[in-house]
């Protein structure tokens, strides 16, 4: 009797439940644990995985989230357009984060070593487990470098003349950080530091002391890109000994005491002491120059060795120009003045900074024309030729340290003149006189 078929019923109920659900769906969020969620979500599922930032080497780790955790999945994974395996899901939400819905973790492990050094494209697939399997997408951007710095470690001589100041060049072919290191102390560089952006480069000086005998020492550059690769160069330097002048004193003994004694010890290792510092600031830019008018006749020369007749040694630390008393003394660069008065055997002295390691020394002065602290410009004078400490006639006793290290001035001078002739790398011009 009955025209009401059971198949009508349903399709009427199914009717209903259409037409009612969307006005549902659109009053509050579907639950993911709805069974309505499964038929008519149409939201897309999120996914985050942050850009790895800088170059990446080896195994690149990344990590994606994707939501709603426990209802999408990362489906298809492809590097530069080729599929890769999927990643495997890690458990757990992001630190401090409880997302609702909780958020899937994945950990994707790439290794980046067969691929060519350059940027890259990852594309994350995600779809939901819903009716209508909703995707969404992300495109990772990153950047690989499996690849050494190419490093340049190259001195101006394979020779180190004992006492003489040796230049190296040196530089790498990509950004990164570069450690020049002498024996086991850091070699720092003369050269200004390039631009943040450049491959790092510049110019170091090295001298071993005038008294060292035949050898060999060893310059070693390491670099690291900003990768992380790191690779490493060694340049072997070969010690010349010096032959030097020899001088033979049999000066009375109150004076071989007070040339080899405690109180010239104490002298030499003050010297010392004031000239060590590396002050940042590199005060000159063009070369250094000789430190009295016209040339001065050279008296004595650097590293001259004098025997005292105690048994005593001491290998001149300068050189000893003659001038007449009351000559003018000039500063041979920019620099700053850290030592303007009287020592036992340099007499009146005066030490300039010109930073970077490098001072000069200015010793037996009748007058001093600056003091301590006191900034000057190449040539401007900064005392008189005199004969004050130990010293047998007016004539001027001037040093170059380096770090501490007295060296050859002449080789200096040299040095500074092809540092100041390279423009490039070193940043190092032709500086305009005082003038004043
Ligand atoms: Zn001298």
């Amino acid at each position: 009797m009955t025209s009401f078929r059971p198949g009508v019923l349903r399709l009427a109920l199914l009717a209903l439940a259409l037409l009612a659900t969307p006005t549902a769906a659109g009053l509050y969020h579907l639950s993911e644990g709805s069974p309505l969620w499964w038929l008519l979500n149409a939201e897309p599922p999120r996914v985050e995985a942050p850009n790895p930032p800088g170059p990446q080497r080896g195994v690149m780790v990344l990590d994606a989230a994707v939501q709603p955790g426990t209802r999408a999945d990362i489906v298809a994974v492809s590097l530069d357009g080729a599929p890769v395996p999927l990643p495997e899901v890690v458990d757990g939400h992001r630190d401090g984060d409880a997302p609702t819905p909780p958020a899937r973790l994945y950990r994707l492990r790439l290794d980046t070593e067969s691929l060519t050094d350059g940027r890259h494209a990852l594309t994350l697939q995600v779809a939901d487990r819903s009716l209508r399997r909703n995707r969404a997408s992300r495109e990772v951007i990153f950047s690989t470098d499996n690849t050494a710095p190419r490093l340049r470690l190259e001195s101006s001589s394979g020779q180190v003349r004992a006492g003489a100041p040796v230049l190296l060049r040196w530089g790498a072919n990509e950004a990164g950080d570069l450690r020049l290191t002498w024996g086991d102390d850091p070699l720092p560089p003369l050269s200004d530091p390039p631009g943040a952006s450049g491959p790092p480069e510049g110019v170091s000086v090295v001298a071993v002391p005038v008294e060292t005998g035949a050898g060999e020492v060893a310059v070693r550059l390491a670099g690291r890109d900003l990768a992380g690769n790191g690779a490493e160069q060694t340049l072997p330097l070969v010690i010349e000994t010096a032959i030097l002048p020899r001088q033979a004193l049999a000066v009375p003994g109150s004076l071989a005491t007070l040339a080899t004694g405690p109180v010239a010890r104490n002298e030499a290792a003050q010297v010392v002491s004031l000239t060590s510092a590396v002050t940042a600031a590199r005060s000159w830019l063009g070369p250094f120059r000789p430190p009295l008018a016209v040339g001065a006749p050279r008296t004595t020369g650097f590293g001259d060795r004098r025997d005292y007749a105690d048994g005593h040694v001491i290998y001149h630390a300068g050189y000893d120009l003659a001038a007449p008393a009351g000559a003018a003394v000039m500063a041979s660069a920019g620099g700053t003045v850290v030592f303007s008065a009287g020592l036992p055997q340099r007499g009146n002295t005066v030490i300039l900074d010109h930073g970077r390691g490098v001072y000069t020394l200015y010793a037996h002065l009748l007058r001093f024309e600056v003091e301590a602290g006191q900034h000057v410009t190449v040539g401007q004078p900064v005392g008189l030729v005199g004969s004050t400490g130990l010293s047998t006639g007016p004539h001027l006793h001037w040093e170059v340290r380096l770090r501490g290290l007295p060296i050859d001035p002449g080789a200096w001078l040299t040095l500074s003149e092809e540092l100041a002739s390279t423009a490039a790398g070193t940043s190092v011009g032709p500086e305009s006189p005082s003038g004043g």
